[in-house]
């Protein structure tokens, strides 16, 4: 259950991979598993993913990311207003995020947004 004090429209944070991933070396964040409806439009593929070419993932798609590391799918200005330009079909991870859950609050932590 989200907590009602926290606004996503004016967050974003977990659309931008984490500081503690980038420092284990992970340039990727969001996974696309295989059966993701995302991943029957080639167009939005072809645009917002990337498809690991080597190592344990090879062959995992993931959300490509811009070079600060945030998801390209999303729009506007991060802890302001934002909107994810797939939002019907976004991957099950960005579904799983709860509003005010640990996870959320240290993903806003890092961005050095305020957590009610
Ligand atoms: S980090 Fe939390 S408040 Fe921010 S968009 Fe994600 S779930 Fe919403
Ligand atoms: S697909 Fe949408 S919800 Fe998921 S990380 Fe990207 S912008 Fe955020």
């Amino acid at each position: 259950m989200s907590d009602p004090r926290y606004d996503c429209q004016a967050c974003g944070a977990c659309c931008v991979n984490p500081p503690e991933n980038e420092a284990e070396g992970f340039r990727t964040w969001v996974e696309v598993a295989p059966g993701e409806p995302l991943l029957r439009r080639r167009d939005l593929v072809k645009k917002l993913c990337v498809v690991e070419a080597d190592g344990p993932d090879r062959g995992a798609v993931h959300l490509r990311l811009d070079a600060s590391g945030r998801c390209l799918a999303l729009r506007g200005a991060l802890g302001r207003r934002v909107a994810c330009s797939i939002y019907a079909r976004r991957p099950a991870p960005c579904r799983r995020v709860q509003a005010g859950a640990p996870d959320c609050r240290r993903y806003r932590a890092a961005l050095g947004l305020a957590n009610p």
